[in-house]
């Protein structure tokens, strides 16, 4: 890592490589995130129906998925929208992982709930409106549970790096970031998807890095390409909306693939995951060569 990008990002030091420092790999039931797999958590934006939600979780993980995601507190743009079931919702969330074997990665948005939402999710996921609620920060690193930190919408990646700063000041290593999209003056998508931030923050920082292609388009027939550019950028996993019936959802249905949607992009992703494990395979070999040549 260049110099310079060290002096930039001098303020969120800890979350930068540096020569010590190993990739950060968080440990999740039997797998990993950051590390050689890549790992897709899908679901819908809200915890709807039990129907809906076993629904998705059984046909998610047969096709690959090992988290699922699904909101009980969500924050809405309008405080009239449907704000989530709550602890019925973490309770639905909970039988879910039991009947699917899913892991739960399910968004908190005020520090009161961290220790209820904690004791339901596998992670916990900050949304891109709390990207700087510190206090909320604070308590989701104090929880013990992985933190995904989502993008804040206008925050740079110097901000972002703050906040996962943040947690991993309360002792809490186990932060992944999660790039979903930025405001930009462009309105036909909901927002403009950030590839070189992902480009970057693999780069410069040692934790793991996942895209989130629904926030970022808006627009369901965009998510697939947006995906396949996560992973020719280097991403360590995806965070995707799906649901049974996108065009019945209670929240971001315009965005949500449904379940045929979300098989096809799986498939898509393989040739450049394939693309990917090669490349990987070479760096490794040609490792291997020189340390060879030069023992
Ligand atoms: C979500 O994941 O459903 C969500 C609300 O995301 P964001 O915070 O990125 O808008
Ligand atoms: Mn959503």
């Amino acid at each position: 890592m260049r110099a310079s990008w060290h002096e930039r990002f001098a303020e969120s030091r800890d979350v930068l490589k540096s020569a010590r420092c190993e990739p950060t790999i968080v440990p999740v039931f039997d797998f990993q995130i950051g590390s050689s797999e890549f790992i897709t958590m899908a679901g819908p934006c809200s915890v709807e129906t039990e129907f809906q939600l076993m629904a998705t979780a059984n046909h998610v993980r047969r096709a690959g998925a090992r988290i699922l995601r699904g909101g009980a507190f969500k924050p809405r743009s309008s405080p009239y929208s449907f704000q989530g079931h709550g602890l019925e919702g973490l309770r639905m969330l909970a039988r879910a992982r039991t009947e699917s074997g899913l892991a739960i990665v399910t968004e908190v948005v005020s520090e009161t709930d961290v220790p209820l939402v904690a004791e339901y999710a596998d992670i916990l996921q900050i949304g891109t409106r709390n990207m700087e609620n510190d206090s909320l920060l604070e308590a989701a690193g104090r929880s013990g549970r992985p933190v995904l930190l989502k993008r804040g919408m206008v925050a740079t990646i110097a901000d972002f790096l703050r906040s996962a700063q943040l947690i991993l000041d309360q002792g809490n290593p186990n932060v992944i970031l999660c790039e979903r999209g930025i405001r930009t003056f462009e309105t036909a998508t909901r927002n403009t998807f950030d590839a070189s931030a992902i480009a970057l923050l693999k780069q410069i920082s040692h934790l793991p890095v996942i895209a989130d292609p629904s926030h970022a388009a808006g627009h369901r027939e965009l998510v697939p390409a947006l995906a396949r550019i996560a992973v020719a950028a280097g991403a360590d996993g995806l965070l995707v909306e799906v649901h049974p019936n996108p065009d019945k959802a209670w929240s971001d249905g315009e965005q949500s693939l449904d379940f045929a949607g979300f098989d096809a992009m799986m498939d898509s992703l393989e040739p450049w995951l394939d693309a990917r494990r090669t490349e990987q395979e070479q760096r490794e070999g040609c490792g291997s060569e020189k340390m060879e040549a030069a023992g």
